[in-house]
């Protein structure tokens, strides 16, 4: 397995450092990891979004059914696309979007439905692929943090008109910089995806500008993936299967130790995490739910254990996406997540002493504000 460096060496001694050959040999294997027809690598998982929307077909104005309660990202790309984001709460067991909820919020301008697989799950796409195919909307994934995640056996972004991945730093394969990749079976949108990453032409090279620029009839973006990127990509792919199992064992770990805490009020419930899994949930983050979460941030914080507040607050409520109708209360479920979920420490890296430390350190909190109250 040839090692980080080596492979970003071959990009410096290629001198193509976009668009090249690493991003090419990249594609094809997240096409074999995931089961893809196409994989077509982007700049970033926003970027895969916005151009998956327009490529599936979003008009401008279109509405796109999107979770209450996720990364900015996903209600942000609906806007970048040209559509108008409508907000549907989530299951408070999976954090995705309720499939009942989907039912109650389908409106007249909506086209799209955008679930999003947060933390370690995925949405209920049999649901809600049953509630699009009889109100019309065309299904994409925001699976930006779902690469290993699986449903019927079926990998997590192809179960619509495609879906994407963000290779983020921290995500569960992190680049060294920004990186993001769209999935889909559909060979047409692959191919608009293809030209809309690049100018709006397709198979351009870099030294196409001539042709770009006299020929082009789509105009498209600037969203090629750096060929370091790919390099780092797929140096780390061939470890991915086993950290995935190692994140597992953590995720189990974590729950083990805390199960019986008092004043904790939701822990990430485990499905089926072995690699050969039709049905595989992949731990992204170690997510659970608190009374008391920003008190416990700080405790954590003074013993020096870092945590991360997914999310702070509900799409419907931030600034960007506000509207009339958005009211506090009208999204129960994420306004709960909002407010009491933490992510706790989690990396394939994590020893057991190292997370044995934090299960104390959230323990102590726990019983010692109980005693207090
Ligand atoms: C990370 C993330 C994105 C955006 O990916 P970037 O590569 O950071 O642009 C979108 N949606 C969700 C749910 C994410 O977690």
């Amino acid at each position: 397995m040839p090692s980080i460096e080596k492979m970003m060496d071959e990009v410096f001694r290629s001198g193509k450092f976009s668009h090249g050959k690493q991003v090419g040999q990249l594609e094809a294997e997240l096409a074999r990891y995931t089961g893809a027809r196409h994989v077509i690598g982007v700049n970033s998982g926003t970027d895969a979004l916005v151009l998956l929307l327009r490529a599936a077909g979003l008009r401008p104005g279109d509405g796109v059914l999107v979770p209450a309660y996720s990364f900015f990202a996903t209600a942000s790309a609906v806007v970048l696309a040209g559509g108008v984001p409508e907000f549907v709460d989530i299951d408070p067991e999976t954090y995705a979007m309720d499939p009942a909820a989907l039912e109650a919020a389908v409106g007249p301008r909506s086209r799209f439905v955008m679930p999003v697989h947060l933390f370690h799950t995925m949405a209920d796409l049999t649901a809600i692929g049953a509630i699009a195919r009889r109100r019309g909307l065309t299904v994409v994934e925001d699976s930006a943090e779902a690469i290993g995640m699986r449903r019927a056996g079926v990998h997590a972004g192809l179960h619509g008109a495609g879906g994407v991945l963000s290779f983020f730093p921290t995500k569960t394969l992190g680049a060294i910089g920004d990186a993001g990749a769209v999935l889909t079976d559909d060979p047409e949108v692959a191919d608009t995806i293809r030209a809309l990453r690049h100018h709006g032409r397709a198979g351009s090279t870099l030294n196409d500008f001539r042709a770009i620029s006299t020929e082009t009839t789509l105009p498209g973006v600037n969203s090629k993936m750096d060929d370091l990127q790919a390099a780092v990509l797929l140096a780390k792919l061939p470890l991915l299967e086993r950290q995935i199992v190692r994140r597992a064992e953590l995720a189990e770990a974590y729950t083990a130790r805390l199960a019986d805490v008092p004043g904790i009020l939701r822990l990430p419930r485990t499905t089926a995490k072995g690699p050969d899994a039709l049905e595989r949930d992949v731990y992204y983050v170690y997510l659970i739910e608190t009374e008391r979460r920003d008190e416990l941030v700080a405790h954590l914080e003074r013993l020096g254990i870092g945590t991360e507040v997914y999310y702070p607050v509900p799409l419907a409520h931030q600034p960007a996406f506000a509207r009339p109708g958005h009211e506090p209360g009208g999204f129960p479920h994420a306004e709960r997540a909002a407010r009491h979920a933490v992510a706790l420490p989690f990396h394939p890296d994590l020893g057991l002493g190292e997370l044995d430390r934090v299960c104390d350190a959230v323990r102590s909190f726990h019983t010692k504000t109980r005693t207090a109250a």
